[in-house]
């Protein structure tokens, strides 16, 4: 097996440099690129099959990307919501810590790419100091996620200290990191960085796929990796228009997650961010993937469909309808359509 670095090193980041089959149509992709990074590592450009399939449009720059005049920049106020940059609070008792500005694939769809991968985004050893230093001051934080860019690819010793000095601050009793990386670079998940990760329970860890074909073989072992280490798997998925805007294709990849002992954790409305219009989907279509899978498929399986509310107003949960009126007792429609009640207590 490769090992990680070395693929990573031979990424695609030009889309000049893609196999004449997956190029794509227009000519201005150099602008994109400008805008927004590519990297392709090879891993992940094999996963594709053919030119404008779900993979594909995860990863190939498109020029939309340049024409998008709906969305916002910002579209979670993200920037407005970090008392100091790179550390987001926005819920009462939980924040978000920025420590890498990497990733091992640049999605096409990234809520962040208005500086994920570029220098915009400058994550430093201070801007650490100062996150932890904040987190310490900030006892009310019992829950912190680290993310970026991809905190699993920072090297071992530098993922190990951060860890360190979290798990050194009392208030905080619950440590996760968000990571596309078992996705996109599965052979980074080493036994040694699984080792460490083990000392800092306890740990979760949030992963991100998007499409079944993305559970290959060396994803499973990744993933297998974490969990026995006793790491509790999530998966936060983000419908996507032609990635995965389909009942069939949702349920199959959340089949697949458990068979990977990951439980899916939420589907995301695509958010409101500049230069991802395209992947938009209507919300009938989530819930109607919702209604799809509620019931008819094991609980397990089913995650919260949220839609992250534009300004930081946070994760708000959709569920699609099931008449549900409270009055004297409590009336509803179950999922295959038959009326029920459940009489008052007492
Ligand atoms: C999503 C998110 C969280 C975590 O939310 P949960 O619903 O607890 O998973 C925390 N902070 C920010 C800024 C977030 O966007
Ligand atoms: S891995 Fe996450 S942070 Fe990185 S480009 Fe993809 S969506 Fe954005």
């Amino acid at each position: 097996m490769q090992h990680w670095k070395t693929l990573l090193k031979n990424s695609i980041t030009d889309p000049e440099e893609l196999p004449r089959e997956l190029k794509g149509d227009n000519s201005s992709l150099n602008k994109v690129t400008a805008l927004y990074p590519m990297r392709v590592n090879p891993y992940y450009l094999s996963l594709i099959r053919q030119k404008g399939d779900p993979i594909w449009l995860q990863a190939i720059p498109d020029s939309r990307e340049l024409q998008d005049t709906t969305c916002m920049e910002d579209p979670l106020n993200e920037e407005e919501l970090s008392p100091i940059p790179n550390l987001i609070h926005k819920y009462p008792d939980r924040a978000l810590f920025l420590v890498s500005s990497q990733c091992a694939m640049y999605c096409r769809f990234c809520t962040r790419k208005r500086k994920v991968g570029t220098a915009r985004m400058t994550i430093t050893r201070d801007t650490i100091r100062a996150g932890l230093d904040y987190l310490k001051k900030t006892p009310a934080i019992r829950d912190v996620l680290i993310s970026g860019g991809d905190p699993l690819l920072l090297s071992d010793d530098q993922l190990d200290w951060i860890l360190g000095r979290l798990r050194k601050i009392p208030s905080i009793e619950i440590i996760r990191i968000g990571s596309r990386v078992p996705c996109t670079l599965p052979q980074r998940v080493t036994v040694q960085l699984a080792n460490i990760l083990k000392r800092y329970h306890p740990l979760y860890i949030n992963l991100h796929f998007n499409h079944p074909d993305e559970i290959t073989p060396e994803a499973s072992l990744a993933c297998a990796r974490l969990a026995n280490a006793g790491i509790p798997l999530g998966c936060q998925t983000v419908l996507l228009k032609g990635v995965n805007d389909n009942p069939e294709i949702m349920k199959k990849l959340m089949h697949k997650l458990l068979l990977n002992r990951v439980k899916p954790y939420y589907i995301f409305q695509g958010d409101m961010t500049q230069g991802t219009n395209h992947f938009r989907t209507p919300v009938e279509k989530g819930l109607n993937i919702m209604k799809f899978m509620i019931g008819h498929t094991s609980g397990l399986a089913v995650p919260t469909y949220a839609v992250d509310a534009p300004g930081g107003g946070g994760k708000i949960p959709l569920l699609p309808d099931f008449s549900v009126k409270l009055e004297e007792n409590l009336t509803f429609t179950s999922y295959h359509g038959l009326a029920c009640t459940y009489m008052k207590a007492g």
